[in-house]
């Protein structure tokens, strides 16, 4: 198998790139060629929750409907990536019909008849993909994609890797979207379940580390009932690496002795939040707030009606390590606000904190 990923075969930066699918197959494609500065346009039957999302913070055109040969019209490149033979060689015929350059991803995968069923129980390899850029998925993560039948992903991981998929492996699609798209938890639970049964090697590829707000604990408890073995191959928790890709040193020593993760799904007064926020205001360490997005006014009220000073530096980085990452500097009075006023979307990460201002020169 080769070991290098899908490089366009031209400089696509700024270029209109076509990709033919909007299933799983496009997946690896799309996020390649957002990361080379790509203009993607997906045109598909299907759009997949994932792709969806991608198009959605990337600013990807998406047409769900078959391909039209007015769609090659002002296109340097055809990515044909629709997981099934024969559309991708329709569209290979019209790019070449209207000279246009087209390439197949590297994987180019057209799994017939689902996965092979062998007898005896597989396995579940929970993986931590790291925040998304494919460079900070472990070398371990990596080998397990490259040897799994099955791979379990959603919108957060690392989705280049997918490309290093065996050709026959499935990837499934299960995102969970802040108000969009949704599998259930307890319907992951039984797809990893499921295919381990029948015998089948199942990565389980997430965003940052499992275990860091990531549900792997019931993923393995689901594992366990069914008496199906697990291994746990941590990652690089957006926690840590989101504020790291911004320039924070979360515990600099001249300003702190620790920090502290939290989400920010349930804010203050949420009937579901155990979070003592009061604590927080005075506990004098960086404090690292993730799926804080919307409940961040309330967080920061919070925060300030606690005590903690208004002009304590404050920071949100939005998509790190990914090619939109952005990043909001401000103080805790104003940092819900200028967020917002910035177009911050999740996945970001707020840092709160003395550290949150560092400069290194
Ligand atoms: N298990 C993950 C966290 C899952 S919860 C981890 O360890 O990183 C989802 C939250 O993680 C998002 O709402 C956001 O706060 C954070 N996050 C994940 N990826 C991110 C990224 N690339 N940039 C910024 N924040 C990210």
């Amino acid at each position: 198998m080769p070991s290098t990923s899908f490089a366009p075969p031209l400089d696509v930066a700024g270029h209109r790139v076509l990709v033919c699918g909007g299933g799983t197959a496009a997946l690896a494609p799309i996020r390649v060629l957002l990361a080379a500065g790509a203009e993607v346009t997906v045109v598909g039957p299907e759009i997949s929750p994932t792709v969806a999302d991608l198009a959605a913070r990337n600013r990807v055109r998406v047409h769900a409907r078959s391909l039209l040969p007015g769609d090659l019209d002002g296109v340097a490149l055809v990515v044909p990536a629709a997981g099934e033979a024969v559309a991708d060689e329709q569209a290979l015929q019209l790019a070449r019909a209207r000279g246009v350059l087209a390439t197949l991803p590297r994987r180019a995968a057209y799994p017939a008849a689902g996965p092979e069923t062998r007898s005896g129980t597989g396995e579940v390899i929970l993986v931590g993909g790291g925040p998304g850029d494919l460079s900070l998925l472990t070398l371990g993560g990596l080998d397990a994609v490259r040897r799994a039948d099955v791979i379990v992903t959603d919108r957060l991981a690392p989705l280049a890797a997918l490309e290093q998929a065996r050709p026959d492996a499935v990837i499934v699609d299960v995102a969970k979207i802040p108000r969009g798209a949704y599998t259930s938890q307890q319907r992951i639970n039984a797809i990893l379940v499921e295919h381990a049964q029948s015998g089948r090697t199942v990565v389980r590829l997430k965003g940052g580390d499992s275990f860091v707000f990531g549900r792997g604990g019931e993923e393995w408890q689901a594992c366990a009932a069914a008496g199906i073995p697990v291994t746990v191959l941590p990652g690089v928790s957006s926690a840590t690496a989101a504020p790291a890709l911004a320039g924070i040193p979360l515990t600099h020593r001249n300003h702190t002795q620790g920090f502290t993760v939290v989400s920010g799904h349930a804010p203050p007064g949420d009937a579901g939040g155990t979070v003592d926020w009061a604590a927080l205001a005075r506990a004098n360490t960086t404090l690292v707030i993730l799926m804080g997005v919307a409940t961040l006014p309330a967080i920061t009220a919070e925060l300030l009606r606690h005590g903690m000073l208004a002009d304590t530096p404050a920071l949100t980085v939005a998509d790190a390590g990914l090619p939109g990452q952005f990043t909001v500097r401000a103080t805790l009075a104003d940092i819900a606000v200028r967020s917002h006023a910035e177009g911050i979307k999740p996945p970001a990460v707020t840092v709160i904190g003395a550290v949150a201002g560092f400069r290194p020169g």
